[in-house]
């Protein structure tokens, strides 16, 4: 791997010599992968011999890569596969989060942390999680359906759009776009992309992003800012000035010393933060701080309970999902949704089910048509594998007409 010059004057002095030294070994090394397991589909690890990580209730260290794509577990929504450093988020939101709260993943495209954050916050709460770029935003949107909570809405939006409703949230997550110097060993294009200009833009549009969205953060709630790179003018650099131009205190949580985290690298500013970085934890790149909005006079939040409701109020909130699937019209036919299939109140729905071997889960999703069992009610039938639900087929008895959403399907077996 060829890094940037610039880039490794300025890191290697940043990191002292044995970080340094770890970091450029650890592109000799496979890149460790890991899975956190979705606990309302799936009381069962189905990875039993994977090492736990750590700092994530459902989160696993597998011992092998794997072919995702083929499994159709991963398309059930049963786990979500997610890089290690990331799941520190499960650590933090449980230790700070102890009620229901309204909270906003404002930059959440694919879904990673969302998912997580939905799993991780206490139940009754409800998340709005927004995603500002169309394509990514529809990502997110199949993600956020098939892991199938119902309390998150899915909206297409920019940050400033958000300060122009009265939405005051009690949490929010800016997982910000960043030079991604963190992503490094696992994505070299990513190394194509980095400039010391690129990360002097970063910086800037953070601190834009995360002004643009301040106020609608109830005083005193919870801003927890993340990035997957390492510099300091896009991290602590923007964390100081967080708490000197918007007024926030920064927050700690008790880590592990075997976690191996690396605190603030900002000499003079040794405030509690949390970086991963590659060679010394066993994961990619990942910076977090968690912030409190000093207190104010809007202390109260948008109730979880109607975070829904008045999300929908606003004509310029672009709401792609509102958590609760409904069927597609067509015709005069009812259609059930792929997002019906997955959502986790299907378990109560009044639609006969079909169980599918592997090799025909796979044709589900690679959405060929399908002949079931002679048994096989007609109709809209809700297609299993292991039991959990992959999506509807309508059976005509000599074949099964595959429903699947032609943008989610296998393209290659
Ligand atoms: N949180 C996501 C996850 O864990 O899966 C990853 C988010 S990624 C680091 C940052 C996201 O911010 C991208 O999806 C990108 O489209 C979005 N983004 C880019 N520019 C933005 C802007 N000006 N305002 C808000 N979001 C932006």
């Amino acid at each position: 791997m060829n890094l940037p010059q610039e880039f490794t004057d300025y890191t290697s002095r940043l990191f002292g010599a044995a970080r340094w030294e770890r970091f450029v070994q650890s592109f000799l090394q496979e890149t460790p992968v890991s899975v956190r397991i979705n606990p309302w589909k799936s009381a069962e690890n189905p990875f039993p011999n994977a090492d736990p990580v750590p700092w994530c209730r459902q989160g696993f260290w597998l011992k092998e890569r794997r072919r995702f794509t083929v499994d159709p577990l991963f398309h059930a929504g049963v786990y979500y596969v997610q890089e290690a450093a990331s799941l520190f988020l499960d650590y933090v939101l449980r230790q700070v989060v102890t009620a229901p709260v309204s909270a906003l993943d404002l930059c959440a495209a694919p879904g990673g942390k969302s998912t997580l954050m939905r799993a991780a916050l206490p139940q009754g709460s409800v998340l709005v999680s927004n995603e500002i770029d169309r394509r990514r935003a529809n990502i997110l949107l199949e993600n956020i359906l098939k892991q199938g909570h119902p309390d998150v809405l899915v909206t297409h939006n920019a940050p400033k759009d958000f300060a122009k409703t009265n939405l005051l949230f009690d949490v929010i997550l800016t997982d910000a776009p960043c030079s991604g110097e963190g992503l490094f060993r696992r994505e070299p294009d990513a190394v194509n992309e980095w400039s010391p200009q690129n990360v002097h833009f970063c910086a800037q549009r953070q601190r834009q992003i995360l002004s643009d969205i301040w106020p609608c953060l109830k005083d005193g709630g919870l801003l927890i800012y993340s990035t997957c790179t390492f510099n300091t003018h896009e991290n602590e650099e923007t964390v100081r000035w967080i708490t000197e131009e918007l007024g926030a205190d920064i927050l700690s949580v008790p880590v592990f010393s075997d976690w191996q985290i690396t605190g603030s690298l900002l000499a003079h500013w040794q405030q509690p933060v949390y970086r991963f970085i590659p060679g010394t934890t066993r994961s990619e790149g990942l910076f977090m701080a968690i912030l409190r909005k000093r207190e104010g006079e809007n202390t109260f939040s948008t109730l979880p309970s109607s975070l829904r409701a008045q999300v929908k109020k606003y004509p310029l909130l672009h709401v792609l999902s509102d958590g609760i699937p409904q069927p597609e019209a067509k015709g005069r036919e009812q259609i059930p949704s792929a997002a019906q299939a997955l959502s986790l109140s299907i378990q109560q729905a009044d639609f006969p089910r079909a169980e599918l071997c592997l090799e025909d889960a796979l044709r589900y999703l690679h959405r060929e048509t399908l002949k079931l069992p002679g048994n096989t009610p007609r109709g809209f039938v809700l297609v299993t594998y292991h039991g959990h639900p992959l999506g509807f087929v309508k059976n005509l008895g000599n074949r099964a007409n595959n429903l699947y959403p032609k943008p989610w399907a296998i393209r290659n077996l």
